[in-house]
């Protein structure tokens, strides 16, 4: 039987959203909760129940480390009986690698969880915070006439768009429209009201909720580029203590096609290293069939990472290391689509 009225919990990690001035040197510094209801009393409208929970201490998202997933992935977890869907305030800087690893971290999610923040502190008269808040307030709280939740995904909302967390990136260092999916349309887009894209809405398999913690961080990016070094790629791809690196390579998985480098490539693979090829670009994929440079790759043993941006796949690195020892396992599992991130 649905609820007659839906909640939210609000969780408050830090960032722009919830910053003021400090008078004394004029930087801005996060302030408590607290005064953030007082900002955005239109909360108080919503036939919600909205509860609130704020991380101490409160954190520029620059500063996020898998430890705090692991709180958040924990605190949804230890709430999600309670709640119909969760709204995570963090800062811009890093929400799309927050929103990504807790994708994975979430599986068979039944429920919204949806990330937002601002480019201008709430309390400013410009601000974009309360628009972005208000909205997500609404998705995480929307249910369809059946009272299942409209939206049983990881998000980030943005500026009018909702996007699949692990498809998105930050596009804009001050512009509002600071967030984009570029190989995924967006799941809904605010105007008068919200409107929906059902068909493209991940739904969990009816198989249990249940949150991985354990992950490995033991992976590197070499992006390439004209004029690297031998002397630099050695280093990040045969570095002893690396398990995986990311291979940030030119349009369609190209990198340079010099002995050199495909040496320590191979010698990289032969280690038994994960590799996986993501392109710099912001639209489309990785196919090391087309060019011999990218083919080059492949049969060194690069995996590739089809149309993944480089924040989920690091975030699915750390969740599949995290899984088990066996980078095998982690390769076999690289190349498939667990959570919406990659087209296939
Ligand atoms: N440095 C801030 C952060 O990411 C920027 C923001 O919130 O937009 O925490």
């Amino acid at each position: 039987m649905t609820k007659a009225k839906a909640s939210v919990l609000l969780i408050y990690t830090g960032g722009t959203i919830g910053m003021k001035e400090d008078p004394s040197d004029g930087t801005l510094k996060p302030f408590d909760f607290g005064s953030l209801m007082q900002e955005v009393p239109e909360l108080r409208k919503f036939a919600l129940k909205i509860d609130a929970y704020t991380f101490d201490p409160l954190i520029d998202s620059s500063d996020i480390e898998p430890g705090m997933w692991k709180k958040l992935a924990e605190l949804i977890r230890k709430n999600y009986d309670d709640y119909d869907g969760f709204v995570v305030l963090h800062g811009t800087d890093t929400m799309a690698y927050s929103a990504a690893a807790l994708s994975f971290m979430l599986d068979n999610l039944g429920k919204p969880v949806i990330f937002t923040g601002s480019q201008l502190p709430i309390g400013q008269p410009r601000t974009d915070g309360k628009e972005n808040l208000i909205s997500s307030v609404e998705i995480a709280g929307s249910r369809e006439p059946d009272g299942s939740p409209t939206v049983p995904e990881v998000c980030i909302f943005f500026n009018d768009l909702l996007l699949r967390g692990n498809r998105s990136t930050k596009v804009d260092a001050s512009g509002f429209e600071a967030f984009r999916s570029p190989n995924f349309p967006p799941l809904a887009e605010a105007g008068i009201d919200i409107r929906f894209n059902r068909d493209l809405i991940r739904r969990p398999s009816g198989e249990a909720f249940s949150v991985s913690t354990e992950m490995d961080t033991a992976v590197s990016i070499l992006k390439v580029h004209p004029g690297i070094t031998e002397r630099v790629v050695e280093d990040i791809l045969l570095g002893r203590r690396t398990r995986a690196v990311i291979i940030e390579t030119f349009g369609c998985g190209n990198a340079p096609s010099r002995d050199w480098f495909l040496d320590i490539v191979r010698e990289a693979s032969s280690r038994g290293k994960i590799l996986l090829n993501v392109t710099q670009c912001l639209r489309g994929s990785v196919n090391m069939d087309l060019y011999a440079t990218g083919r080059a790759l492949k049969d060194a043993g690069v995996l590739s990472g089809g149309d993944i941006t480089t924040e989920s796949a690091l975030g699915k690195l750390f969740f599949l290391m995290g899984k088990s020892d066996d980078n095998e396992y982690v390769k076999a599992h690289l190349e498939q689509d667990l959570r919406g991130e990659i087209s296939i």
